[in-house]
């Protein structure tokens, strides 16, 4: 008997399949999936991989299976649906297999803890792309540090002990990265779980309204019938849509089935699961980028011993081992979150749809404003479509006024808050009622420039404007964390006129300060938002300290229910509206939308939004709140541009320090394909990324317009296995299909 074995490696030139020979003693044993040990290359070392198939035949074989892995083989499904990301992800069949596998610990128990009330956990202090950028540049090189680094950016909230046994290092690494500034070791309380909670009241079943009920009928009788559907829940917030989730997922589990939930990362609060373990109790299992890989394990283990019933997890859960699959269901499901933005840049929601229909169970997408593909498919009858108009609890929507930030600057105001935000905000402090300030760009000013040269201060390894940051009068660049000493002189011309342009949190916040002198704030962006100060703590505090303004980019937007605030100001609409995306309005129209429902949940409330197009259909529609006006003109536009849903879009990167080679690879990729003629693809000419230099690397790219079809995955696949590619070794190849940014 033959096995084909993939290596468990990201490198491209072994996204090849093998050949072993599967030693007689195994033959009985072995199956497809299994992880393996096989001799590999000239020096035969022994490599893991894995089992894609099992044949009596093969030309190549001439070097046997070493050992297998019994605890760590995976089924195969999961090697069938590896493959197929493998095809059409554009990666490696083993990076798609680490998704399926318990959390790496090396086959190392880890230790027991559950009597202990603190531990010492580790985090990485740095930014995972100042910690790459470091390795690669040789600044940090023992493999000890190296080892511990990598897998630190793979696990964040690793326990030290833990740490130190997984990694195969001593103390006193750990203490000498520590010292150098890279990692952080933090006392921390201990939970096995922190969202399992106990002494939570039982909650019971609501009585269904009519809207409500027939869409659970409706989705039941496919749950009864093991049938795959698609389902959208259209509807407000607080129009019951967890209620129908809830119910839903009752019924599955009576016919003896288990769920999958997936939640974009940032809903995923102690609050969301707690209305889960009000329902159902302890049979739920949660998984989430912050538990730590002891906690994540012990989820993963519950869930694959058929303990937990309930999977809620981010984009990832889509993979938990569940036995037997009754539902999936996707709340928010306009969130960018469920796309990967890294290797395997992976769709959650295109893998929820394969993977129901292999288990025959329903899936069921649930948004206030689904994504406009997502409501198109509704429209023409391939997904069935249920809208709540009610709200359960019967509240208003908030009344919302646009500000036209023209007329602010003619009117001599040059602050960021127009005069009609600023008199809101005075009333909502003397009425002691709370505010939120929404402003997607963090820093004090987006750009440094001379007034008399031009010069604007700019990353030395990317080709981007550094930012400055106030609180440490730093220049910081966003894409590689390079940080410098402020500048006031300009380098070129030694004027001392250097000014800031673009405002972000920071300065936001001190305007604040100097407006209201007694008012008390908090700012919630990447900066204030660490280990030790989390998302949710800095919401907590907003909440129960009772503090008068709230400052945030987008992490505001998301969870948490504020009764208290009444005012939400938009400070500028536009940021996100020139991008060069194509969904840059329907992420615009989209965040307006959640960011207005953050005011007045119990008490009527005020939105205002701050722009320099009043009169786009994006701005407008947001003040209405009407989803489906927006709809119907967003997807006109979609349609004259051939925009998805009409065609899909794929973005072929190529980036690497050698700028010669990377014309000269796009320029092979773009002939292969061009030259294939197919009249379903429209490529454009390979040109520069809009941000063309990031971490010293050049980027390019190539857009092709098309609908992903079989064929295109092949004609694609054979562009960039070309045998002239595979020797330039310095350039980098990815492909995204739909991606979240065209950068
Ligand atoms: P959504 O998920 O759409 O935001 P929820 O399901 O959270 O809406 O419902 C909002 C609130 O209304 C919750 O407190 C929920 O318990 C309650 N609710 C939902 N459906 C009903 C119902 N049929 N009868 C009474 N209360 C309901
Ligand atoms: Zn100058
Ligand atoms: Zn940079």
């Amino acid at each position: 008997m033959f096995a084909e074995v993939i290596i468990n490696s990201n490198a491209r030139a072994l996204n090849k399949v093998f050949d072993y020979i599967v030693p007689a003693s195994l033959e009985n044993t072995i199956q497809v999936g299994a992880r393996v040990f096989v001799p590999f290359g000239k020096g035969e070392k022994l490599e893991d991989g894995f089992i894609i198939n099992l044949k009596e035949t093969s030309e190549f074989a001439n070097k046997e299976i070493a050992s297998v892995q019994e605890e760590n083989s995976i089924s195969e499904e999961n090697i069938v649906l590896a493959k197929l990301m493998a095809r059409k992800y554009f990666c490696n069949i083993s990076d798609c297999i680490k998704l399926m596998l318990p959390p790496r610990t090396g086959g190392k128990k880890l230790e027991n803890r559950a009597k202990e009330k603190t531990g010492n956990f580790v985090f990485l202090k740095r930014d995972k792309e100042e910690i790459d950028f470091l390795i690669e540049t040789e600044k940090i090189k023992s493999d000890k540090h190296i080892r511990v680094l990598k897998f630190l950016e793979e696990n964040d909230g690793v326990y030290k002990s833990d740490l130190e046994l997984i990694t195969d290092v001593s103390s006193s690494t750990i203490k000498t990265l520590e010292k150098n500034g890279h990692i952080e070791i933090i006392e921390k309380q201990i939970e096995r779980n922190p969202f399992i909670h106990k002494n939570i009241e039982k909650d019971e079943p609501k009585v269904l309204n009519k809207e409500q009920k027939k869409c659970f009928d409706s989705i039941a009788f496919c749950i009864d019938n093991n049938e795959f559907s698609k389902h959208l829940i259209y509807g407000v917030t607080g129009s019951g849509k967890t209620e129908i989730y809830l119910q839903l997922i009752d019924r599955v589990i009576k016919n003896g089935k288990d769920a999958i939930v997936l939640v974009p990362e940032i809903s995923l609060t102690p609050q969301m699961v707690n209305r889960f373990l009000a329902r159902f109790g302890n049979i739920i299992a949660v998984l989430h980028s912050k538990l730590s890989i002891g906690e994540r394990y012990d989820e993963w283990q519950k869930i694959a011993k058929g303990e937990a019933k309930i999977v809620i997890g981010a984009r990832s859960a889509i993979f938990a081992p569940v036995k037997n699959l009754g539902i999936i269901i996707i709340d928010e499901e306009h969130d960018m979150s469920y796309k990967a933005d890294s290797t395997p840049r992976y769709n959650a929601k295109d893998l929820a749809k394969y993977i129901a229909k292999q288990n025959n169970c329903p899936l069921v997408l649930g948004s206030a404003t689904p994504e406009i593909n997502t409501m198109y498919q509704a429209k023409n009858n391939e997904i069935s479509l249920y809208t709540l108009t009610k709200r359960a609890n019967n509240s208003s929507l908030p009344e919302v006024e646009i500000v036209d930030l023209r007329n602010e600057l003619a009117e001599g105001n040059r602050s960021m808050l127009s005069f009609k935000l600023q008199k809101e905000i005075e009333n909502n402090l003397k009425n002691k009622k709370q505010t939120i300030l929404f402003l997607n760009r963090r820093g004090y000013s987006t750009f440094v420039m001379c007034r008399e040269c031009g010069y604007v201060a700019k990353c030395k390894n990317c080709n981007i404007s550094l930012t400055y940051h106030i609180r440490d009068n730093k220049l910081k660049c966003h894409y590689c964390g390079f940080e410098t000493n402020n500048i006031t002189e300009c380098p070129n011309c030694k004027s001392k006129k250097v000014k800031y342009f673009g405002s972000g949190t920071q300065k936001l916040e001190d305007e604040i300060h100097k407006l209201y002198p007694e008012a008390t704030t908090i700012r919630m962006d990447i900066d204030t938002v660490s280990k030790k100060n989390s998302h949710e703590e800095i919401l907590d505090k907003f909440k129960n300290d009772n503090i008068d303004i709230l400052i945030g980019t987008q992490m505001v937007v998301k969870g948490h229910h504020f009764p208290k605030v009444t005012l939400v100001g938009v400070v500028s609409a536009d940021s996100s509206l020139n991008l060069d995306d194509y969904r840059a309005v329907e992420k615009t129209f989209q965040t307006l939308v959640q960011v207005a429902g953050r005011s007045g949940r119990e008490e009527s409330g005020k939105v205002i939004i701050q722009t320099y197009n009043p009169d786009h259909y994006a701005i407008i529609e947001a003040q209405k709140q009407d989803y489906d006006l927006f709809y119907n003109q967003e997807i006109d536009l979609r349609k004259m541009l051939n925009y998805p849903p009409f065609c899909d879009i794929m973005l072929i990167r190529f980036s690497g320090k050698n700028i010669e080679e990377i014309k000269k690879v796009s320029e092979i990729v773009y002939k292969k394909i061009k030259n294939i003629n197919n009249e379903n693809i429209y490529i454009f000419k390979p040109v520069p990324a809009p941000i063309d230099k990031i971490k010293n690397k050049y980027r390019w790219r190539i857009v092709i317009k098309c609908k992903i079809t079989s064929k295109v995955l092949d004609i694609v696949n054979y562009a960039i296995q070309d045998e002239k590619i595979k020797k330039c070794k310095e350039t980098s190849i990815t492909v995204d299909i739909n991606p979240n940014s065209m950068n």
